[in-house]
């Protein structure tokens, strides 16, 4: 299949294209068109256009359409589930493919139904105050490779639900489910009103500075999303950025080990570890330390990782080279620097962008692969043993995504998690979000919430009217 840029509803074709290839195989997938910066102009443009009828339509007009949009992904989901397993490597089942499309149906279908009504302020003999909220124009969506469609489905459905136009630029990793889903919502959707472009990062650079985009939401890494923020300066435009993260979770004393192996294991391995909210550093109570350790090893081995087309597999690959480098990397340093593989290391080298799960026990702060986020599928399990200081220790690095607390003591656990510098804190599970629930980061973790009416609110100016 020729994959096409979708400006003003029509499928573009380009002259350029760029091979996208399959990181378990290392098989061609498909072309991905490289926009030309005509292009972009003719996508922004389209987008302009259709704002003026589109941001003009009832909430009843635009709730329909989302569904719709809705209705489509859903009737293609298994189509878009095997191309974004061929392009990304994530297995089909498990918290895979299907469940990335079953996702990208229910934030559609939720946010479909939020509403933001006029609120009044104010009625009284001195006068009526109101507030009324307006679509900002068109929004500029930037993508990462982890989770295409989920976090594409973010960007999108708010904006239009609340009457802005898009313009979508996916990772150049992963551009070809986006651009095919982007197709399929375009069947129901008015022309202009969603445009997709695809090509290398200095498309997304592009639009961050473009003057007739209004708001960037952008998700990726903490230093793109500086560079969009300085880029969008000039225009003032308004931004959403969903940054990267280096989520602690605190295992108290009084945990049970193996009760909590599987939740700790998904909460930091879910999509192979490369989940912005994923659990990155595990602080584990010297009391129950070697316990959790070998809980840990032992579920961990019962999860098959392969390649993501057989059914069998729960884990993938690593999706791009540059990504298998810095977790390898991250991993000799902490061996270097006295951490002990409890199990992994090592990869075979290939084929395929596989990295065995990793646990590495008796690593501290300040070592890299605590530090750092790891993108990857490799657990760094650090001894404490003062549980007063914990909290505190755990906040002292510059992200703020999630964070979570581990413990048979719910209340006290809660008191915890609350004093921890994130966005997202959870007693007893991690990673775990939801389409009415607003997440966010704080500190280096981004700016701005998503989901919920929160997550709408960011796509709207606010209009006070005084009568
Ligand atoms: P990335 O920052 O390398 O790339 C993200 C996107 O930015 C890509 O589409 C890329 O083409 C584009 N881009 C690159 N340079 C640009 C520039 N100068 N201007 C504008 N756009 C540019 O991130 P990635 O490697 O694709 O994704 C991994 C990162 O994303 C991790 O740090 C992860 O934690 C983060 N992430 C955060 C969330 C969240 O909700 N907070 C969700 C998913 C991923």
């Amino acid at each position: 299949m020729d994959y096409a840029l979708i400006i003003d509803g029509k499928r573009h074709l380009t002259s350029d294209s760029s091979e996208v290839r399959n990181p378990s195989t290392g098989g061609v997938v498909g072309r991905m068109p490289n926009a030309q910066p005509q292009d972009l102009e003719n996508a922004v443009a389209a987008a302009k256009r259709a704002f003026a009828t589109w941001s003009q339509k009832s909430d009843e007009e635009r709730r329909a359409a989302c569904h719709a949009v809705a209705d489509k992904i859903e009737a293609h989901a298994e189509e878009l589930a095997q191309l974004l397993t061929a392009e990304q490597g994530k297995p089909l089942g498990g918290m895979g493919s299907r469940f990335e499309l079953g996702g990208t149906v229910a934030w559609t279908r939720v946010t479909a139904d939020l509403e933001l009504k006029p609120e009044v302020l104010q009625d009284t003999p001195e006068g009526r105050v109101e507030l009324h909220r307006k679509p900002v124009g068109v929004v500029g969506s930037i993508t990462p490779w982890n989770w295409p469609l989920l976090i594409a489905s973010w960007h999108i459905i708010p904006a239009l639900r609340t009457g802005n136009t898009v313009v979508i630029k996916p990772s150049p990793y992963t551009p070809l489910s986006t651009l095919r889903m982007v197709e399929l919502a375009n069947e129901v959707l008015p022309p202009g009103v969603l445009n997709a472009i695809s090509g290398p990062d200095s498309l997304g650079a592009a639009m961050s500075s473009h003057p007739d985009i209004s708001k960037m939401v952008f998700t990726g890494s903490t230093a793109t999303g500086r560079k969009v923020m300085a880029s969008a300066a000039p225009t003032l435009k308004k931004l959403t950025l969903e940054l990267g993260g280096n989520d602690a979770g605190i295992v108290l004393p009084d945990a049970d080990p193996k009760a909590i192996a599987p939740g700790v294991f998904w909460g930091a391995f879910n999509n192979n570890g490369q989940t912005c909210a994923a659990l990155k550093r595990l602080y584990v109570h010297d009391s129950i330390y070697d316990e959790m350790c070998k809980e840990l090893v032992a579920f961990a081995k019962t999860v098959p990782m392969g390649d993501g087309m057989d059914e069998k597999n729960q884990l993938g690959p690593v999706q791009n080279k540059m990504q298998y480098d810095k977790v390898s990397a991250l991993v000799d340093d902490a061996v270097k620097s006295g951490g002990r593989v409890l199990m992994g290391g090592n990869p075979s080298g290939g084929p395929g962008y596989f990295y065995p799960i990793t646990l590495i026990a008796d690593v501290k702060d300040g070592m890299r692969v605590v530090d750092e986020e790891q993108f990857g599928p490799v657990l760094p399990i650090i001894r404490y043993s003062d549980t007063s200081t914990i909290v505190e220790q755990a906040n002292r690095n510059p992200n703020g995504l999630g964070g979570s607390v581990w413990s048979s003591d719910v209340a006290k656990a809660k008191k915890l998690a609350q004093g921890l510098e994130c966005g997202s804190a959870w007693v007893n599970k991690h990673g775990a979000i939801q389409p009415n629930a607003p997440f966010g980061g704080v500190k280096q973790s981004g700016l701005g919430v998503e989901f919920g009416a929160e997550g709408l609110k960011e796509y709207t100016t606010i209009q006070t009217v005084f009568v």
